[in-house]
């Protein structure tokens, strides 16, 4: 291969010495200033050369890991038909956060946003036998999402690169060891990366699965808050955590309205799964306040709604039974799961429950009925669940309920604790898809009885471009960027300045040094331009190492600067390679 020593003289970059008007993180102005990237249309990007070197870094690392964990590269088109996301219903979920269009002939087209249902329908395609499996394939390429608020640069986009690789196994043992696989092959990439990150539990959420954890990076910058306990055996996305109530300051009369998802509170259909029932039994969803109501209190119950996730902060209906008395010490100890002030008298015969929703599936509450009276309990007993609730009798529909807030110094729910509350962005997602999507597209192989069984999935999903913009955020001081080595554009810049032709041919003679050593090397040959600039512009663009060839490279002399420690130190022009290297 020829090798051409790369010569800001001619790269195509333009450094600046504003920021952005719209960049309000670091990353994004620096990223920007130093001639990386572009911006096209809100959260759509252009990649310069300096930038793609960079990103073709990241990758490296993340294929590397990836070929370690045993999966395989290929890659999918982003432009497919409408109809896979169909089958599997979420051509509906993602709503308006899918970009769609339609070809000539009028058949709907999407930019796909993930790839789940094209990797299952391939593998349907071409496999059929246990013997087949176990798989993992991954790619590295372009997701589409039209995101509400894209912000900070190549942090949320609505074009971004993804690494997202798809397992599959015939049995769960199989599917817990390709998931773990994957989980250390993220350990091992976040830490070359430098990037810290903290493990967490995450929901399964419309994804449906069972198991789902997230690799968060600790930013302020991130839009994601999780709770974790100092000792580590707790951390989950709130997303996932299930607030503990403290009755003592919760029922407070005249305290806030105050929101508790029971242990649970999710999906129907992830609830399914959790108790082996289907969607037609009654099931533990309802979310319990109390509410200060024309002088009383008043227990509010928030049913989630049907088969779908819904966000807990955004709520809409409310229940309100009439009269809520206290729990006294005997209700406690015949229901140790009861929290005094969540159980009272209801209704006489109580039979309620249960709203007609937009998907055909009621609302199901979560009630015991006594002999005469109605307790709710939270517990997961199917047979102590009630339905058929009337909507407007039972329920009225009386604005938002705010979700309880994280609050610090509660216990975890494992009983470590107090929780810290922290935010941070996602920077890997592992998931145990279980069977659902091959189950919707008909994904089964013949077992070593020959059996037909469904194939068991996993996904698992890094943000290429979303991790380096996190590394520029790591790795920068007020003058410019520090890349680490793992993935800086180059190795060392080396810079001639001042006056005369010797600098010049000092600076030549030792990025071909560079370059016949195997490092990468740019060189900043720019005629006429001041040592002020040449160096703000080092500095700005964070190669690693700066070797200066200057007023004394007539005496054999130069400098080599230190990016990151800011260090410089004269040395022979014979010795800097060897320095450095
Ligand atoms: P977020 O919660 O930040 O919206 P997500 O849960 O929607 O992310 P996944 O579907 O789990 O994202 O995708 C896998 C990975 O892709 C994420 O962990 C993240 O690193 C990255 N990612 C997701 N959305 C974006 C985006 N809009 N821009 C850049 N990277 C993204
Ligand atoms: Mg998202
Ligand atoms: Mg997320
Ligand atoms: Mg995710």
């Amino acid at each position: 291969m020829t090798r051409v020593i790369e010569r800001l003289s001619s790269l195509f970059v333009r450094t600046l010495r504003e920021d952005p008007a719209e960049a309000e993180v670091a990353s994004h102005k620096l990223l920007v200033r130093a001639g990386y990237i572009r911006r096209q249309a809100p959260g759509v990007f252009a990649w310069l050369p300096l930038g793609l070197k960079v990103r073709r870094r990241v990758e490296q690392i993340i294929r590397e890991e990836m070929t370690r964990a045993g999966a395989q590269e290929m890659l999918f088109p982003a432009l497919l038909p409408a109809d896979f996301y169909a089958a599997t219903g979420r051509l509906d979920d993602y709503g308006d956060g899918m970009f769609r269009l339609d070809d000539r002939k009028g058949a709907p087209m999407v930019l796909a946003p993930t790839h789940e249902e094209a990797f299952t329908l391939t593998v349907k395609d071409l496999y059929s036998s246990y013997k087949d499996l176990p798989l993992t394939i991954y790619q590295i390429q372009d997701k589409y999402r039209d995101e509400a608020r894209p912000r900070a640069g190549v942090l949320r986009g609505r074009e971004f690169t993804m690494k997202d690789a798809y397992s599959f196994d015939w049995n769960d043992e199989g599917l817990d060891a390709s998931y773990q696989a994957q989980r250390d092959a993220y350990e091992r990439i976040f830490k070359r990366l430098g990037l810290d990150y903290v493990i967490v539990a995450a929901d399964s959420g419309a994804m449906g699965g069972s198991k789902s954890e997230e690799f968060l990076h600790p930013t302020e910058v991130g839009e994601d808050t999780f709770v974790h306990t100092a000792d580590g055996s707790y951390a989950a996305n709130v997303e996932a955590y299930t607030a503990t109530p403290a009755p003592a300051r919760d029922f407070a009369a005249d305290g806030p309205v105050e929101v508790f998802p029971t242990p649970g509170a999710r999906t129907i259909a992830a609830i399914c799964e959790q108790a082996g029932c289907t969607p037609d039994q009654t099931l533990k969803n309802v979310v319990l306040a109390l509410v200060d109501h024309e002088g009383k209190r008043e227990v509010v119950i928030v049913a989630l709604e049907g088969d779908r996730e819904v966000d807990l902060k955004r709520l809409e209906v409310a229940f309100q039974p009439r009269e809520v008395e206290t729990a006294t010490e005997d209700d406690l100890k015949k229901h140790p799961q009861l929290v005094p002030g969540f159980i009272g008298p209801w209704r006489d015969g109580a039979q309620f429950l249960g709203k007609e929703s937009t998907t055909g599936i009621p609302y199901y509450l979560d009630a015991r009925i006594g002999d005469g009276s109605t307790w709710i309990t939270g517990a997961n007993e199917p047979d102590a669940h009630v339905r058929s609730l009337v909507f407007g009798r039972d329920f009225v529909a009386d604005g938002r309920v705010e979700a309880a807030e994280v609050r610090a110094g509660d216990p975890a729910p494992n009983g470590a604790g107090p929780i810290i509350a922290e935010r941070g962005t996602e920077i890997g997602h592992v998931f145990q898809l279980g069977r659902k999507y091959a189950e919707a597209l008909g994904l089964q192989v013949l077992d070593p009885n020959g059996k037909r069984v469904t194939v068991t999935m996993g996904s698992y999903g890094i943000g290429v471009t979303r991790n380096l913009a996190l590394v520029a955020e790591q790795n920068h001081d007020d003058r410019g960027l520090i890349w680490p080595e793992e993935v800086a554009p180059f190795d060392v810049l080396v810079v001639a300045t001042g006056k005369g032709e010797e600098p010049f041919a000092v600076a030549e003679r030792l990025a071909a040094e560079a370059d016949a050593q195997g490092l990468e090397v740019l060189l900043d040959d720019r005629p006429k331009v001041s040592p002020g600039v040449k160096f703000g512009d080092a500095e700005l663009i964070g190669v690693p190492w700066i070797i200066i060839a200057g007023k004394n490279s007539a005496e054999g002399l130069v400098e080599l600067w230190n990016r990151r420690s800011n260090e410089r130190t004269e040395v022979s022009v014979d010795d800097a390679m060897a320095t450095l290297t």
